[in-house]
């Protein structure tokens, strides 16, 4: 079966949530475990912590395996329990609700996302996102593939029984959620929300292409 309406897919962290949670949970969260375990200071820890992170890169899945990381410190909190502990800063993007809602009047709207399953699920429930989307997608737990090619994006077009010019993208990474798609003939556009703190990526604007809020996105289409 054919899509008829056209497909806005949206990345999760930095785009339809703030940043600042994933922040907490690994350079923070994760840092005060391991100074407790290993009885060093927070900064210290925060700089092992973070070294050992930059050992493996955004481009491997294990990046994104929080379970793996508490493992490889061998520390004794749960992801779960981490995951909990810092909710208070998943914040949504202002007017998520309703820009979506009026969205997913004409649109089929999907998440993208490189982050863990278990995170998108915390983050959209907790955010109450989640019924705006038809449908949920991690590349890391669903795919085994991290969103940055354009294979993750054929993946989806195949997935959504689309074609590249039936999606549009949107998200705060300048290759993950631009250049990509971009590539691949997918309509997308860099988010860079006016609260510095929103993205963890400091990006320069792409001229016509980059969108600060989810209401100039609606207005864009
Ligand atoms: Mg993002």
């Amino acid at each position: 079966m054919r899509n008829h309406r056209k497909i806005i897919s949206f990345d999760l962290d930095g785009t339809l949530v703030s940043a600042q949670y994933g922040d907490m949970v690994w350079n923070h969260g994760i840092p005060v475990e391991y100074a407790k375990k290993y009885s060093m200071g927070f900064e210290d820890a925060r700089k092992t912590v973070i070294g050992e992170y930059k050992t493996l890169g955004d481009g491997d899945l294990l990046w994104y395996d929080i379970g793996y990381w508490l493992k490889r410190f061998n520390l004794d909190v749960s992801p779960e329990e981490l995951l909990k502990r810092y909710e208070d800063y998943i914040l949504p993007a202002q007017d998520a609700k309703e820009v979506l809602g009026r969205l997913k009047e004409r649109y089929t709207l999907i998440v993208a996302s490189n982050a863990a399953r278990i995170f998108v699920e915390k983050e959209l429930a907790y955010t109450g996102l989640a019924p705006y989307f038809n449908r949920i997608i991690s590349a890391t737990s669903d795919y085994g593939m991290v969103k940055k090619g354009e294979d993750f994006y054929r993946r989806l077009c195949l997935e959504m029984d689309a074609q590249a010019g039936d999606f549009i993208h949107i998200g705060d990474h300048p290759v993950f959620d631009f250049m990509a798609p971009s590539s691949l003939g997918i309509e997308a556009y860099l988010f860079k929300s006016h609260d510095p703190f929103f993205s963890i990526y400091h990006t320069e604007k792409i001229d016509g292409k980059t969108i600060s809020s989810l209401g100039e996105l609606e207005v864009l289409l």
